[in-house]
């Protein structure tokens, strides 16, 4: 097993998942702090770990895992099973390997905008766990339309950024509890996407819209007239790939209007190394029946061991650096 300290608390581990295939798993928080190299100097191995509820991710073919809040870790367990892995591993394995600290866990952009890709047929056909509390995937598409519905901006709290309701013709903020004096202008841009396959509408929220406008909602905003202005206008027609983060609403209910996470300028280059590698590993499924199996459960496990990313680090810094990608 190989070992590599993280900078805040994030520790990743290489696994020997057969004796020939590795495979990478992200510890979070606490569970990283279990693997203090010093704890493991003088085990001469090899360490059987065992680690439950994770998620999965799939990247150009190469699995990775990552711990959720319910996920736990055995090390060494004491059962027959353990101990034939030991058995069989000793051959092969002198303990932990600490590889020095890295950017390996930093998934890059270029990874990023193909995470759990998609087409948008795919994204509302797929037939959600209902145990499932949130997902990231990516999607490529073109803007058709802005959906002005519902506004393209709304008028938040300058605390807490809530949205503020307006009472007497004065703004109030039900978290803060009180009238706001400087409610600030923030940007909800419904757009409507499509591809070769289907449409959908997604909603764009300030930080991502900002940067890709390159402009604040405020100097956009105007007293006199709600209509959609030429800049949020001048969207339509443009074509790029989108990390979404599927809510409740999205999963349990259906609902579409997906939350926008990050954009990213389309990279034609890397967008036809993708597909090629698609249709190479169709072939190979075909090819391959065993092969067809393990990818099959693997999608199974995909989508059923996948816990309330809520509480992730990863997807709180998601939320928070929503950030618009160029490449
Ligand atoms: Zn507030």
């Amino acid at each position: 097993m190989k070992y590599s300290q993280m900078l805040l608390g994030v520790y990743v581990v290489w696994v020997i998942m057969k004796l020939s295939e590795t495979s990478k798993i992200t510890l979070w928080g606490d569970l990283g702090k279990m693997f203090e190299p010093k704890l493991y100097e003088k085990d001469n191995g090899p360490v059987i770990v065992i680690v439950t509820s994770t998620t999965i991710k799939n990247f150009r073919g190469e699995v990775s895992y990552s711990t959720t809040t319910a996920s736990k870790i055995y090390i060494n367990l004491k059962t027959d099973y353990v101990a034939s892995l030991v058995e069989k591993f000793s051959t092969i394995s002198n303990g932990v390997e600490v590889i020095e600290r890295s950017n390996v866990n930093k998934i890059s952009p270029e990874e990023e905008m193909f995470l759990n890709r998609m087409n948008i047929e795919e994204l509302l056909k797929t037939d959600w766990s209902p145990q499932l509390k949130e997902y990231f995937l990516t999607v490529r598409g073109k803007i058709t339309e802005i959906d002005n519905t519902f506004g393209w901006y709304y008028i938040s709290c300058q605390k807490c950024f809530r949205k503020l309701e307006l009472e007497d013709g004065v703004y109030k903020c039900s978290k803060c509890n009180n009238k706001c004096d400087y409610p600030l202008v923030k940007y909800k841009i419904h757009i409507k996407v499509e591809d070769k396959t289907a449409e959908t509408t997604l909603v764009i929220f300030n930080d991502i819209a900002e940067s890709l406008l390159d402009t604040a909602a405020n100097k956009l905003f105007k007293q006199t007239t709600n209509d959609v202005p030429t800049e949020i206008q001048s969207l339509c027609g443009r074509e790029f790939v989108y990390k979404l983060k599927l809510n409740t609403f999205n999963l349990k209910y259906g609902h579409e209007n997906f939350t926008v996470s990050k954009v990213f300028n389309l990279n034609e280059k890397l967008e036809e190394q993708d597909e090629l590698k698609k249709i190479k590993d169709h072939k190979e499924k075909n090819n391959n029946t065993n092969e067809e199996n393990e990818n099959k459960n693997r999608k199974e496990l995909h989508f059923k061991d996948i816990t309330a990313a809520k509480d992730l680090e990863d997807s709180d810094e998601d939320y928070h650096h929503s950030i618009f990608v160029k490449l």
